[in-house]
């Protein structure tokens, strides 16, 4: 049986969702936007599912929820916006452990619409740097863009105050709360933040379907233009199946938050004790006190990026990931571990209420182990390696120097 540990890469589909899902693929195939009773079915649907994700997130309003195609999408529509409405202003705060979604398109907008952009960065443990921010901060400023959560070492930035820093010059603020949602209580309504992201799949709804929140009076420019759905803030037909399964997530996220939150921290927290009792030299990464509660990132000194753990956990059926540039099969450690200045690639594990007492237990079983073998086979070239042993691991299958020197 696989152990998942890496759910702040995608989560699985709850069971009730798919269940709620499914009507929406099967009979009710209606359009919301028809003026019909079939089609005001699954317009009613729509309704609902915004209420739900209403509470979730506790907007004030459920005007203020755009349903989008996901994370990506709510980041890009969101600066973009910000960049359209505020036109004399051509400058973009956002921080260096940003999602791809966000720092992709600020790169972009560098290069194609000379925005300035001021990426902030983060001490060792993945803290914002506020005096920077602070500096940053000024009338040019169109749009701030700063994650509430970090998805690879789980740190948590204090979003509501550096919205209340960016409204002082006036800037739009938004935050990529991807991760956040679902794993932590929020309350909008008693926020000075703008925008926010978010995406279903990171709590357990469906793929391809997500949220973008837009405070009442905040003005907004739609970045995918045709028909009038979503109050004209996102046209196309609604995704319903996806919507309703966003929906039943949202509730179900905030019904089993309270328990789940204490219980997923402390699964988190004993892999990480006994990792670092039974691992000499590993390092816990990330904010000690401001962090997500089911995040766990691991550095192993003497073993270059996390790729060689990964593999090996993973032919033993665990599953998480690595904080490592993974397209290329480098050891280069990831965006967010340079900014935090950390030599050494790392595993994360990320849990999820799925999982137990059985996963901790097998991978305390077993990475030992392996991290012990991969540290004696980097310091005595492939010694007691079979060239099997190491096939497809980058950095280890071409011997110790690899094909990255
Ligand atoms: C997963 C993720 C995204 C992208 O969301 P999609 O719905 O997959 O497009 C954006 N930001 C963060 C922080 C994420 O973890």
């Amino acid at each position: 049986m696989t152990v998942y540990l890496d759910n702040n890469a995608t989560t699985r589909v709850d069971p009730a969702v798919v269940k709620a899902m499914l009507p929406f693929l099967t009979d009710q195939f209606g359009n919301p936007s028809s003026a019909h009773g079939f089609g005001a079915f699954a317009g009613a649907a729509l309704a609902k599912a915004r209420r739900q994700l209403q509470a979730l997130i506790g907007a004030e309003f459920d005007d203020e929820i755009t349903f989008t195609s996901g994370g990506t999408e709510s980041d890009n529509a969101a600066i973009l916006s910000a960049l359209e409405v505020m036109p004399c202003r051509t400058e973009i705060v956002t921080s260096a452990v940003e999602h791809p979604a966000v720092l992709t398109l600020c790169a972009h907008l560098e290069e194609t619409r000379r925005a300035k952009v001021h990426r902030i960065p983060v001490d060792r443990h993945g803290r914002l740097n506020v005096d920077a921010y602070r500096a940053a901060l000024t009338p040019n400023v169109a749009v701030v863009s700063i994650m509430w959560a970090n998805n690879e070492t789980g740190t948590i930035f204090p979003v509501a105050k550096l919205a209340e820093l960016a409204k002082e010059v006036g800037a739009i603020f938004h935050t990529d709360a991807v991760q956040a949602v679902g794993k932590l209580s929020i309350d909008l309504k008693s926020t000075a933040i703008d925008m926010l992201s978010l995406s279903s799949h990171k709590f357990h709804g469906p793929k391809g379907v997500g949220a973008l929140f837009v405070k009442r009076g905040v003005p907004f420019q739609p970045l995918i233009k045709g028909g009038h759905q979503e109050s004209d803030r996102r046209a196309g037909t609604e995704n319903t199946p996806g919507i309703v399964g966003l929906g039943v997530a949202a509730e179900l996220a905030l019904k089993s938050m309270d328990d789940e939150t204490a219980r997923i921290k402390w699964l988190r927290d004993t892999l990480e004790n006994g990792l670092v009792q039974r691992v000499p030299n590993s390092v816990v990464n990330g904010d000690p006190l401001e962090r997500l509660p089911n995040t766990a990132n691991i550095a192993f000194e003497d073993i270059e990026g996390g790729h060689g753990i990964l593999h090996l956990l993973d032919r033993e059926g665990v599953v998480c990931s690595s904080g490592s540039a993974c397209t290329s099969g480098s050891a280069e450690p990831s965006h967010v571990l340079r900014a935090m200045k950390m030599p050494h690639g790392a595993v994360r594990f990320s849990f999820a209420r799925d999982n137990g007492q059985g996963d901790v237990d097998r991978v305390l079983e077993v990475l030992p182990s392996i991290v012990e073998r991969l540290r004696h086979a980097h310091s005595s070239g492939s010694n007691g390696w079979s060239a099997e042993d190491l096939q497809g691991i980058p950095g280890l299958s071409g011997g110790r120097t690899g094909v990255h020197s």
